[in-house]
């Protein structure tokens, strides 16, 4: 189980305030402060101790000089530390690591160097704080002794520890390093290896400095986003935030993506967006009350807690009307919490993430791709990474792009041959050279790319259900493989007339089909289905129905009896998670639209409410009781063949469907 259980109704109070303006929280009142926190319902907020300008918000003894110069309230985050512990909320501490831009300024030799020799971030003329800090330069030790000042000062909650990342560093205190290290600098990957290991190694160190002080203070080290490359580096948190305003780049698929993957490497986890209409530091702006219901209750039903970034202003004067958006959220939050607390995750479907696999560390599609062809499907899944346990999972999904070196092959092999079902796709299950299938069981052999491009899918039988029987084009190039010994095409593609280039073409766009017969292009072997194309990287970009349709019908066949089955629109999210102490499931149902209102940015304005939804849930014995909560209003349901089924009246918005065990 998960230790270190975090509240559910938390604030990320912003403060990054400049020396340019006067007056620093010269309007602040404590009591003012926290009491507009508790009557939203707040029960955590996190405070500033150093902000991105470089400035300290408390009476340092040892940095007077680096304390705010217009600080008008001389203790703040003391007395909001207070005001806070004084109506039990809790008060963790928020310290700017890599972005600080006072020292920048002061110690421009500190700031990290690209392998041009140029100083990362913000360059002299643009406005931002964004220069990296190096902790291999004597900056390290300044923040050593910064830490221990704040635990020497102030009561301790927690440490959020912001921007510590690894960047790729060639300043001279890191060749030194590297050249003492016998790394060699000039190479990338030697040197983006280096930069890793320098950050888990701070990481480790200030996690062991901390402990100094306090045995039990929660800290997190914030990066923006959590993957596969913190599992090795778990040790040194306590929790996860996952960062991710749907309005600030991040979109609305980043968060479920990375909580599928985060919640499950074992300690507490929450989401962080914002109140913000875009994103941090949107002075003024609100999210539509719809968006951030959403928002939050989605983190509740992936098994997260709840956390919303706010910018407190410049005079400290907190603003009531975002506490009346956020409180009209938070209240509705703390009704639903004791049906969230403790909560597991149940799923069919582990997706191992291409993440994983990406030289550069960013998100590919595939992960989107993945997430909402599953989400739309009524599916209960996580991301896995290549070192997670399979053992709890009944269906293995390969999106696309994840090399198997022989040790992932043999534990998938392993995985098949005991009974599991897997999906792979693409180049998933070549080997890493990409030459050759190290999965023996997905029952093809590689040739080599497609021949043509775009290519069509002929839909047939059970795995073209619900699909006319007719050419649907894949437009990304596939892959051509030929079958193994017992394996069956269960569907072939068909081919155009000719590849378009400048010497043939038709019409604007791609060919159409000659309708002879190319190759297999959905291929079954036993427990085992394989798509030749990357129909979730191709989800992810253009949504063709026909690459979800045909998933979805693979998912029938391997996995006849899914956990859910509803009968509303694609737009519904459904999860399951169980609360063994409570003897209970709780069955979580979504309905918001998020609409591409602005040219780039998603939002949602309406609930649009569902009426009488027919819901059919895998259920392991005699249910006592389904009722909706908190309202506890009881439906009636019927059960046979080891499934439950019931009708929702009404759906508006977020309920929570608990079934007694
Ligand atoms: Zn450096």
């Amino acid at each position: 189980m998960q230790e270190n259980q975090l509240r559910f109704r938390q604030i990320h109070m912003d403060y990054h305030t400049t020396q340019h303006i006067a007056g620093v929280g010269a309007e602040f009142d404590p009591d003012e402060f926290a009491d507009t926190l508790a009557k939203a319902a707040v029960d955590s907020v996190t405070v500033f101790g150093r902000c991105h300008h470089g400035w300290l918000y408390y009476d340092s003894k040892k940095f007077r000089d680096r304390i705010h110069p217009n600080l008008a309230y001389k203790h703040l985050l003391r007395d909001q530390i207070r005001a806070c512990h004084k109506r039990n909320i809790r008060a963790p501490i928020y310290l700017t690591i890599q972005w600080d831009h006072l020292l920048s300024r002061q110690h421009p030799e500190w700031i990290t160097l690209n392998p041009q020799g140029q100083q990362n971030g913000t360059p002299p003329y643009e406005a931002g704080f964004y220069n990296h800090l190096c902790v291999n330069s004597p900056y390290r030790q300044f923040l050593e002794e910064h830490v221990a000042e704040v635990f020497d000062l102030l009561p301790v909650d927690g440490l959020f520890l912001d921007i510590v990342q690894a960047v790729d560093c060639s300043c001279q205190n890191c060749r030194n390093l590297m050249a003492a290290a016998g790394v060699n600098a000039a190479n990338d990957t030697e040197r983006q290896a280096f930069a890793l290991k320098t950050i888990n190694d701070w990481k480790r160190e200030m996690t062991a400095h901390i402990r100094k002080f306090s045995k039990d203070c929660t800290i997190f080290y914030n990066a923006g986003h959590v993957g596969p490359r913190d599992r090795q580096i778990a040790d040194a948190y306590t929790h996860w935030e996952l960062e991710s305003l749907p309005g600030g780049g991040w979109g609305y698929l980043h968060f479920p993506a990375t909580q599928r993957y985060a919640r499950n490497l074992g300690l507490d986890s929450m989401g962080m967006t914002g109140k913000f209409h875009t994103s941090w530091g949107d002075f003024h702006s609100f999210k539509n009350p719809a968006a951030l219901q959403f928002e939050c209750f989605m983190m509740l039903a992936l098994a997260g807690k709840c956390s919303i970034g706010d910018q407190l202003p410049p005079d400290g004067k907190i603003c009531k009307h975002t506490y009346d958006l956020i409180g009209s959220v938070y209240r509705e939050v703390a009704a639903k919490e004791s049906w969230c607390s403790q909560a597991e995750p149940v799923v069919d479907i582990g997706v191992l993430t291409p993440e994983e696999f990406n030289a550069d560390g960013g998100l590919p599609p595939a992960v989107f791709g993945a997430t909402r062809m599953l989400q739309e499907g009524g599916h209960q899944f996580d991301f896995i990474d290549s070192k997670s346990p399979l053992g709890k999972y009944k269906v293995v999904i390969l999106p696309d792009t994840i090399p198997v070196a022989p040790a992932l092959a043999a534990k998938l092999e392993k995985f098949v041959a005991g009974g599991g079902k897997l999906i792979a796709s693409f180049k998933s299950g070549l080997n890493e050279a990409g030459d050759a299938f190290a999965l023996k069981c997905l029952g093809v052999d590689f040739v080599g790319d497609a021949p043509f491009s775009p290519d069509f899918i002929m839909p047939a039988g059970e795995i073209g259900r619900d699909l006319p029987k007719t050419e649907h084009v894949m437009y990304t190039r596939g892959l051509q493989v030929k079958l193994r010994k017992g394996a069956e095409a269960l569907a072939s593609t068909r081919v155009p007339y000719f590849n378009r280039t400048w010497e043939h073409f038709c019409s604007h766009r791609h060919t159409p089909s000659a309708h002879k017969r190319g190759g297999p292009g959905i291929i079954q072997k036993g427990n085992c289905i394989y798509f030749m194309h990357p129909i979730f990287t191709e989800y992810a970009d253009v949504t063709p129905r026909w690459c979800k349709q045909l998933l979805l019908n693979a998912l029938d066949i391997l996995l006849p009896q899914p956990l859910i089955r509803h009968d509303g629109p694609s737009t519904v999210v459904a999860t399951l998670n169980r609360q063994k102490t409570e003897k209970r499931l709780a069955l979580h149902l979504l309905h918001y639209i998020p609409q591409r209102r602005g040219q780039h940015f998603d939002t949602i304005e309406d609930v649009i409410p569902l009426h009488d939804l027919t819901l059919s849930i895998k259920a392991p014995k005699k249910l006592k009781s389904v009722r909706c909560v908190p309202d506890g209003a009881e439906l009636a349901f019927t059960q046979h063949d080891g499934r439950i089924n019931f009708t929702l009246p009404k759906l508006e918005g977020h309920q929570i469907i608990e079934l007694a065990l």
